[in-house]
């Protein structure tokens, strides 16, 4: 619901109405996003329809901040879905993420062997939880012992602001491979829909850093006052705004005691 006019129809009540051409509503955008006023972004509003192994659902269920509704193992049978690996997904624990795999590709015999025992097991629990509800055990109970890896799916809806924060904890390439593919899926459909504000996402968030303040003190000490000019800076892209806030930013390295 909304795209990136719906950002600056909302942020016009606070800022007045104006001029309004591309450019500025452009420039309006990234002074929002630059400047973390964040409500107008809560105007736009993604809901999706997403089928995912349980144990993505346990990572992404942690953002709190959407509304969501899952199918039911308690009123409907569990489908006959498991999610396995590509053999080249499966890789060594990361000696340097305590929480990640590695790039290290692992034995191919040791990868199929891991393969053919998660699609072994997964068969033969989804046989004893067939066996149970011939059985009419209740589908609640018969449901207990099924893997992680058995795919459920929900609709999930969320507004942009926080489905920025969203992507920007799982694209991270520290987040698990398996939600980062998820998150680039629902990234790929935000820049279509509201390419402004993902621009902007992308410049001012997902593709910055920010320092703490011993960092800036190292910075103080390296930064060579080599300085292009206010129109250099301007052909090299920044507008007169972004140039004089980018001045400030200096300035506050430059007094940084
Ligand atoms: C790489 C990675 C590894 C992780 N590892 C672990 C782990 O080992 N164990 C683990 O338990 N979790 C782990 N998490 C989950 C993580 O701790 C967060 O729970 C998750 O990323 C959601 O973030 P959030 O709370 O900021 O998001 P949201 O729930 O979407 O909340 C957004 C913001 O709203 C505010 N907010 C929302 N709800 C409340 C509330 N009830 N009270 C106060 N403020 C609120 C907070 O400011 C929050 O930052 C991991 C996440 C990532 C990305």
């Amino acid at each position: 619901m909304g795209g990136d006019e719906s950002i600056v129809q909302a942020a016009r009540v606070s800022y007045g109405r104006g001029t309004k051409t591309v450019s500025e509503d452009r420039n309006l955008i990234r002074y929002l996003m630059r400047h973390c006023h964040t409500s107008p972004f809560e105007m736009v509003e993604y809901k999706f329809h997403i089928k995912l192994p349980i144990f993505v659902a346990r990572q992404w269920i942690r953002h709190r901040t959407a509304n969501v509704n899952e199918y039911s193992g308690r009123y409907s049978v569990m489908p006959d879905e498991f999610y396995v690996p590509s053999p080249e997904d499966v890789r060594t624990q990361s000696k340097t993420n305590k929480q990640g795999r590695s790039d290290e590709p692992i034995p191919e015999e040791i990868a199929n062997e891991f393969i053919q025992d998660l699609q072994e097991t997964q068969n033969l629990l989804y046989e004893k939880y067939n066996n149970y509800l011939s059985k009419e055990i209740a589908r609640e109970l018969a449901r207990i012992n099924l893997p992680l890896s058995t795919y459920t799916e929900w609709y999930w809806k969320i507004d942009l602001h926080n489905l920025f924060h969203f992507l920007e904890l799982r694209l991270h390439p520290t987040a698990q491979y398996e939600i980062r593919e998820y998150a680039k899926i629902i990234a790929q459909i935000v820049k279509e829909t509201c390419p402004i504000a993902y621009q902007a996402f992308e410049d001012y968030r997902l593709n910055s850093v920010t320092f703490s303040a011993v960092e800036l003190k190292i910075l103080k000490n390296m930064i060579q006052y080599k300085l292009p000019t206010f129109e250099e800076m301007l052909e090299m892209g920044l507008t007169k705004r972004e140039v004089e806030e980018f001045f400030t930013k200096i300035s506050f390295i430059n007094n940084f005691k």
